[in-house]
């Protein structure tokens, strides 16, 4: 068995074993002419259970085979252009790379002494983040598992900076529009059922700065301890932008942490056409960068940034086998110390590879096309009488629901809708998401991948057209007979 163990005398084993599985997938991905195969769980789930895990195949080929039959062959693929979901990017192959280095290698970075040069990379990546961002000298923050540890902790540094003695009191105020991770952290921190404040958001799905203003009093003349005010910059479903000066400028009369959860809208940072759209984001005590969304990284690549490094302390526990307070004196560079995990992936070198190969001005660019190619998706449904478009796209998304041209009912016209979805995510052809709009069904197209086409968005907006009057059809023919 040791001949499977990574080290000095298995090198040769371990390219051919690596490369075959490279071989494989470069196979898939010259060969996949779907996002999808439509397979269900149900066709899929026995494949699954056929296999024994008690009787290994003892060779990577032959497990390479059977992944082809339990994983492969049906798989989401997101490089595909008429993958057009959720917030899942291609990714670039220098982050690829990356991946393949950090997982041989195994660095842990959670302390000094687990991963040297590691550690060092993510701080200098953090500070090139937190400068982009224009946080300031006193800037700091780590590498998250995504958004929703981002925001979690962000919100547990607003929280012990409130300094309130009484938690039932705490307020988070975010827009409607705002992730339920804002949500979820509330209650992990264990803030009161009424500790979120839904603020408004006016047509183009932003927080009403006037709607916070009036929270924002209302919290001070009932005695309520405004902790934090969570601004999103790129909301998941329209990719709005919430006005983040102002909101900045409330926060400032208020003495209210801002956090800007910028999961989606991070993309910007290296934009050389649309980095203006974050303005105000530099007023942020904190703020979520998704990489694995709108840097083309594999999951997971995240970060929580703060202004103020020193609030980071909020997330440090020392222990004596891992970081005993000595190592704070000897100025060892110990990231446990301002993280929520423990054991932690060495995902910083995949933006390393990508920002050392690339640049930053080359991934900017890739989002700028998907950013131009919403809006030109925008034009296309907003000409096209078989659509109803919600708002103008800022980054790139696109919320959209078929209406058929004879008077029908607006629940009939939602069953269409969903039924589209789902016939066209049965046939493979094209992945599309969902959501709902004043409590109605619309479609949505998350476009982060400059290979779709106008082309491709077209033929799928003809697609869902086909399925909804297809079902519609039906409707009829029931209620006929
Ligand atoms: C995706 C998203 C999150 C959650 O991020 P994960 O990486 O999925 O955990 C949080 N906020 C916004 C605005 C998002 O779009």
């Amino acid at each position: 068995m040791r001949a499977h163990l990574l080290n000095d005398a298995t090198a040769e084993r371990y390219r051919r074993s690596v490369t075959e599985g490279v071989e494989r997938v470069a196979d898939r991905l010259a060969t996949t002419k779907r996002p999808f195969t439509g397979v269900t769980p149900e066709a899929l789930a026995p494949v699954v259970s056929a296999v024994d895990l008690d009787r290994p195949l003892g060779d990577a080929s032959a497990a390479l085979d059977e992944l082809e039959r339990v994983y492969l062959r049906d798989a989401v693929y997101f490089h595909h252009p008429r993958y057009l979901a959720h917030l899942n990017c291609p990714v670039v192959i220098p982050a690829v790379l990356g991946e393949t280095v950090l997982s041989a290698v195994n660095s842990s970075l959670d302390t000094w002494d687990q991963s040297a040069g590691g550690t060092l990379i993510e701080r200098r990546l953090i500070d090139w983040t937190a400068g982009r961002i224009g946080l300031g000298a006193s800037a700091d923050g780590v590498f998250t598992s995504g958004g929703t540890q981002s925001n979690l902790q962000a919100l547990l540094l607003a929280r012990e900076e409130a300094k309130a003695d009484t938690p039932t009191k705490l307020r988070v105020l975010t827009s409607e529009c705002s992730h339920f991770s804002v949500q979820k952290s509330a209650t992990l921190l264990g803030l009161g059922p009424d500790a979120v404040v839904s603020v408004p958001c006016d047509r183009d799905k932003r927080m009403r700065t006037v709607a916070l203003a009036a929270e924002l009093e209302r919290c001070r003349a009932e005695g309520l301890i405004p902790m934090a005010v969570v601004a999103t910059a790129g909301t998941t479903d329209f990719g709005s932008i919430d006005p983040l000066p102002e909101i900045a400028a409330l926060c400032a009369q208020y003495g209210t942490w801002l956090h800007v959860d910028a999961a989606y809208g991070c993309g910007l940072l290296a934009s050389t056409t649309r980095r203006s759209l974050l303005d105000g984001i530099e007023h942020a005590d904190s703020v979520t960068v998704d990489y694995h969304k709108s840097f083309f990284q594999p999951v997971s690549s995240s970060a929580v940034l703060v202004r103020d490094g020193a609030t980071l302390r909020h997330a440090t526990y020392h222990a004596d086998y891992l970081n005993p307070r000595r190592t704070v004196e000897e100025r060892i560079p110990n990231q446990v110390d301002k993280s929520l995990q423990t054991t932690r992936r060495f995902d910083a070198l995949k933006l390393w590879m990508t920002l050392r190969v690339m640049g930053a001005d080359g991934i900017g660019q890739l989002f700028d096309e998907v950013c131009e190619l919403a809006a030109e998706g925008w034009r296309l449904l907003a000409a096209d009488p078989r659509y109803d478009v919600v708002v103008e796209p800022r980054l790139s998304t696109l919320v959209f629901r078929y209406v058929p041209a004879r008077i029908t009912s607006p629940s009939a016209i939602d069953r269409a809708n969903l039924h589209a979805r789902k016939a066209l995510f049965a046939s493979g052809e094209a992945v599309v998401a969902g959501t709902s709009v004043g409590g109605r069904q619309y479609l949505k197209f998350t476009l982060l991948n400059p290979e779709t086409s106008i082309r491709d968005i077209a033929a799928v907006l003809d697609l869902i057209a086909g399925h909804a009057e297809q079902y519609l059809g039906g409707e009829n023919l029931v209620r006929a007979s």
